[in-house]
C-alpha cells in the first residue's frame, strides 16, 4: 500500500487538448463524438500518470467539460428556468456560455484562486432530482482501465454556500431539498462495488461560518455517512484551516478528513480531535497551488510532527488541494533556465513527490530503490541551491528593502490636490479612460512577430508609435481631456512588467485553467525583484510629445503584480510585495522627472488577495496598503496619482481604499447606477473618484442620453469637483468601431451636463 492520495488532477490536458476540443466543438468544426473521444483519452491518460507514479487514491469525476460546480448543478437537476427546454451537451454548454435566447450563468472566483466556477441559480420552486450519469460512467471507465477510483463530488454545504437564490432568500434554506438527492446519489454509487471511497469536497468549511451553517454539518454528514456500509466518505477541505468543522465532523460516521497543512497551519490544533475519534487523516502537505519543488525532508518532518498526535497508520499523504491550480508538466519547458527549472514542480512532478514522501514517511530510508534514492538526493540538492543561488539572492535589493526610509509620499491629500488642481487645470467631471485601447489583430501580430524575432526592433517600435499616434489623435478629436497612450506594447498588464523585472521567470507551457476552455500562464517570482532599467518611459514620453494635453503614465501596482503571479515560497508574500513596490516607485520617479504629470498605478487585483479568514484580513490590508503607498512614495506633491480597481463592491473595504491615499480612483460601477458609489459619500471619502459611466464588458454602444442619466445619478451622490468621467475598465477587449462612438457619446454627455450646470448658476 502506498497510502497516498491526490485530491484532484488537472483536466485541460498537457497540451491544452480539452481547450482545443471544446473550441472546435463550439465553433462547429467537430461533433459530439470527437469531443467525447478527446475527453475519454484525457481521462485515461491522467489516470495512467497517477497510477504509474504509484498513487493509491486516484479520483474519478474530477474531469469536467467546463466546471465541477456546473456538473454538480446538473447532477442535482438545478437548472434555471431559461434553460429547461434543453438537454445534454446543449443544456450544459448553454448554462456555461449562454445561447441566442438565454444569457449565461454568472461565473466567479473559486475561493482565493484564479479558477472561476459557474454560480448555480436556485429558487424555492425548484424541483431537484438525481442525474448521476456522469459520475457513474466515469467510475466505470476508470474501473475498466484498471483503477478503483475514489469518486469526487462537491459537498452539499459548499454547493449551497456558493450558489445564489434568484428569488431572494437564503440558499441554505434549500438544504432539506438538496440533501435527499445527495443521499440518492450515494445509494446509487453503493451499488457499484463492495467498497467505494467518495471524496466530498467542502472547502466552504475554511471560511468563517455562521452558526446556522455550522449546525448543518452534523446532520448532513450523519445522514450521508449512514447511507451505505459500502461507502467510505472522506470530507476534504483546502486553502485554509477548517478547525470549527473538524471538531464537528469527528463526531459523524465519516471515514476520513482532508486538511491542508500548508495554507491552514491552524489545522494542527485539530489533530487531537482526529486522534481521539480514530478517523483517517488525509494530510495535505504537497503544495497543490504553487509550482515549487517540494522540500521532501522538510515535508517528512512535518508529517512526523503530525504523527505525534495521529496514529501513523491513520495518515494518508496528499496534495494540499486539487492539482488543477498548477500547470501540467515541466517536461515541455525547453527554454527555461535549467537552474530555475530545477526548482519547480508541476502537477505531474508533484505526483512523484507525493509518492516519494509517502515511501519515506511510512518506510525507512533504506527501503528506497535506486531511482528513489537518486530522486531524493536530487531533491535535497535542488532545495539547497535555492538557499544560496545568486539568481535568487540579490544583496543590493535586500539592503535597500532593509533601509527603506520613505514609506509614503509627501504632503497630505488636501494640500496635494490643491497644488495639482492649480497646476493641471482640469475641469470638474474631467474626461479620461482607464488605459488600454483596442488590441487590434495587427497590433497583436506585430508584437508576436517581434517576440519571435521576425521583426527587428526599429520596425516594431515604429509600428507601436503609429498605433500611439492614432490613439492620441483619436482622443484629441473626440474630446477626451486626460489622454493615455493605449498600451499597444502590452500583452498583459502583469506580464509586461514582469518581463522587465529581474527575479521573474516565464514558462512556455505553464497553462492553468482559469474557466471553461480559458487558460492563463502566470509568470513566477523566483528571486529578489529588481528593476534594472525604466520600463515605460520611452512609450509614455513619446505619447506625451504628440500632444499638448496631459498624458497619463500607466503602471501596474505591486499588489496586483503579486496576486497574478506564482510567488516564491521561501519569503513572506509581504516581503516580495515590498520589493516589487520599490521597482514601481523608481518608475514613478522616472516618469515624473520625464515630465509626466499624472500617473495611474492599477490595482485591479487588490481585492482578490483578500484572505479567506476574517482574522487574517488586517494583516493583508496592512501590507497591501503599505506597499501601494510605497510604490508611489516618490511622487511629488504636484504629481497626481490615480489608481484603478476592477470591481464595484467597496462596502467592506472602503476605509482601506481610502488609506491607499491615491488622489483619484477609477472603479467599476456602470452596471449598478449609483448604488455602489453611495458608500463613498457615506464614509465621507475625500479623494476624487471616477465611477465608470458605461460597461466595457459588452459590445453595446451606450447612447448620449443614457450616459447623461448616469452622470446625473453620480452627481446625486458626489459633487462635480470630486468626480471624473471614464468608462469602467480598459478598452482592450473592444473593437475600435465600438470604442469610437462610445467615447464620443461619453464626451458629449459630459458637455451636456456641464452646460446644464452652467445654466443653473
Ligand atoms: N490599465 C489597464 C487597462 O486599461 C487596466 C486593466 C484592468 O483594470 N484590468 O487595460
Ligand atoms: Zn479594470
Amino acid at each position: 500500500m502506498s497510502k497516498n492520495y491526490v485530491i484532484g488532477f488537472p483536466r485541460i490536458g498537457e497540451h491544452r487538448e480539452l481547450k482545443k476540443a471544446l473550441e472546435s466543438y463550439w465553433t462547429g468544426r467537430s461533433d459530439v463524438k470527437a469531443l467525447e473521444k478527446s475527453a475519454d483519452d484525457l481521462k485515461i491518460r491522467h489516470w495512467k500518470y497517477q497510477k504509474d507514479a504509484g498513487i493509491e487514491y486516484i479520483s474519478s469525476n474530477d474531469f469536467s467539460f467546463y466546471d465541477n460546480m456546473l456538473d454538480t448543478a446538473i447532477m442535482l437537476g438545478a437548472v434555471p428556468k431559461r434553460f429547461q427546454n434543453l438537454t445534454g451537451h446543449e443544456l450544459y454548454f448553454s448554462m456555461a456560455r449562454g445561447n441566442k435566447e438565454a444569457v449565461a450563468m454568472e461565473m466567479t472566483k473559486w475561493f482565493n484562486t484564479n479558477y472561476h466556477y459557474i454560480v448555480p441559480e436556485l429558487s424555492l420552486e425548484d424541483r431537484y432530482g438525481l442525474n448521476a450519469k456522469k459520475i457513474i460512467s466515469e467510475y466505470k471507465q476508470a474501473k475498466e482501465y484498471g483503477i478503483k477510483s475514489k469518486i469526487n463530488i462537491i459537498g452539499p454545504l459548499t454547493f449551497l454556500g456558493l450558489s445564489k437564490r434568484v428569488d431572494g432568500g437564503d440558499t441554505y434554506a434549500l438544504h432539506s431539498k438538496i440533501l435527499p438527492v445527495y443521499e440518492e446519489l450515494l445509494r446509487e454509487i453503493a451499488t457499484l462495488d463492495d467498497e467505494i471511497t467518495v471524496q466530498i469536497d467542502e472547502p466552504i468549511f475554511v471560511k468563517d461560518l455562521e452558526t446556522k451553517v455550522l449546525s448543518l454539518i452534523k446532520p448532513t454528514y450523519d445522514k450521508l455517512a449512514n447511507v451505505s456500509s459500502h461507502i467510505k466518505i472522506a470530507v476534504v477541505t483546502y486553502f485554509e484551516n477548517s478547525c470549527e468543522a473538524t471538531k464537528i465532523l469527528v463526531h459523524t460516521p465519516i471515514w476520513a478528513l482532508g486538511l491542508d497543512f500548508l495554507y491552514g497551519t491552524e489545522n494542527f490544533d485539530s489533530l487531537k480531535f482526529i486522534a481521539t475519534s480514530n478517523k483517517t487523516l488525509i494530510a495535505g502537505v504537497v503544495d497543490g497551488r504553487n509550482i515549487w519543488k517540494n522540500d521532501i525532508e522538510k515535508t517528512v518532518s512535518l508529517l512526523n510532527k503530525i504523527a505525534l498526535h495521529v496514529n501513523r497508520k491513520n495518515i494518508l499523504i496528499a496534495s494540499s488541494c486539487s492539482l488543477l491550480h498548477v500547470p501540467f508538466s515541466l517536461q515541455y519547458e525547453e527554454k527555461m533556465d535549467t537552474e530555475v527549472k530545477n526548482w519547480l514542480s508541476y502537477a505531474k512532478e508533484k505526483l512523484d513527490e507525493i509518492a516519494l514522501v509517502s515511501k519515506l514517511f511510512f518506510y525507512a530510508k533504506d527501503s528506497l530503490n535506486k531511482d528513489e534514492i537518486i530522486a531524493l538526493q536530487e531533491n535535497i540538492a535542488a532545495n539547497s541551491t535555492r538557499k544560496s543561488s545568486k539568481l535568487i539572492h540579490d544583496a543590493q535589493v535586500q539592503k535597500r528593502v532593509k533601509n527603506i526610509k520613505k514609506l509614503e509620499r509627501e504632503g497630505k491629500y488636501e494640500e496635494r490636490i490643491q497644488i495639482q488642481k492649480e497646476k493641471l487645470q482640469y475641469l470638474p467631471l474631467a474626461i479620461t479612460t482607464i488605459g488600454s485601447f483596442p488590441q487590434t489583430v495587427d497590433i497583436r501580430h506585430t508584437r508576436r512577430e517581434f517576440k519571435d524575432g521576425n521583426l527587428d526592433e526599429k520596425n516594431y517600435v515604429d509600428e507601436m508609435k503609429k498605433y500611439i499616434d492614432d490613439c492620441v489623435t483619436f482622443q484629441e478629436e473626440c474630446g477626451v481631456e486626460i489622454l493615455v497612450h493605449g498600451e499597444p506594447e502590452r500583452n498583459d498588464m502583469v506580464e509586461y512588467f514582469a518581463e522587465q523585472l529581474k527575479g521573474y521567470g516565464f514558462s512556455q507551457n505553464g497553462w492553468v485553467q482559469s474557466y471553461g476552455s480559458r487558460c492563463v500562464k502566470p509568470p513566477f517570482i523566483y528571486g529578489d525583484i529588481n528593476r534594472l532599467a525604466p520600463m515605460t518611459i520611452d512609450w509614455i514620453t513619446y505619447a506625451q510629445s504628440k500632444t499638448d494635453k496631459i498624458m497619463k503614465g500607466m503602471l501596474t501596482g505591486p499588489v496586483t503584480i503579486l496576486n497574478w503571479s506564482f510567488v516564491r515560497d521561501d519569503m513572506p508574500r509581504s516581503e516580495v510585495s515590498k520589493q516589487i513596490a520599490l521597482g514601481i516607485c523608481d518608475e514613478v520617479d522616472d516618469l515624473q522627472n520625464a515630465g509626466i504629470k499624472i500617473i495611474q498605478v492599477d490595482e485591479a487585483a487588490f481585492k482578490e488577495g483578500y484572505p479567506l479568514r476574517k482574522a487574517k484580513i488586517k494583516e493583508y490590508e496592512d501590507w497591501a496598503v503599505r506597499d501601494f503607498k510605497l510604490s508611489v512614495s516618490s511622487a511629488k506633491k504636484e504629481t497626481q496619482i490615480h489608481t484603478h480597481m476592477c470591481y464595484s463592491e467597496f462596502n467592506d473595504i472602503i476605509s482601506t481604499i481610502e488609506a491607499m491615499d491615491a488622489d483619484v480612483i477609477s472603479i467599476e460601477t456602470a452596471r449598478s447606477g449609483n448604488e455602489l458609489l453611495k458608500i463613498f459619500a457615506k464614509v465621507g471619502y475625500k479623494q476624487e473618484v471616477g465611477p465608470g459611466v458605461y460597461d466595457i464588458h459588452s459590445p453595446r454602444i451606450p447612447s448620449v442620453e443614457e450616459i447623461v442619466t448616469q452622470i446625473k445619478l453620480l452627481l446625486e451622490v458626489l459633487p462635480k469637483e470630486q468626480l471624473w468621467i471614464n468608462p469602467d475598465c480598459g478598452l482592450k477587449t473592444r473593437k475600435y468601431e465600438e470604442v469610437k462612438p462610445s467615447l464620443t457619446n461619453m464626451v458629449q454627455a459630459v458637455n451636456i451636463v456641464r452646460d446644464e450646470i452652467k445654466k443653473m448658476r
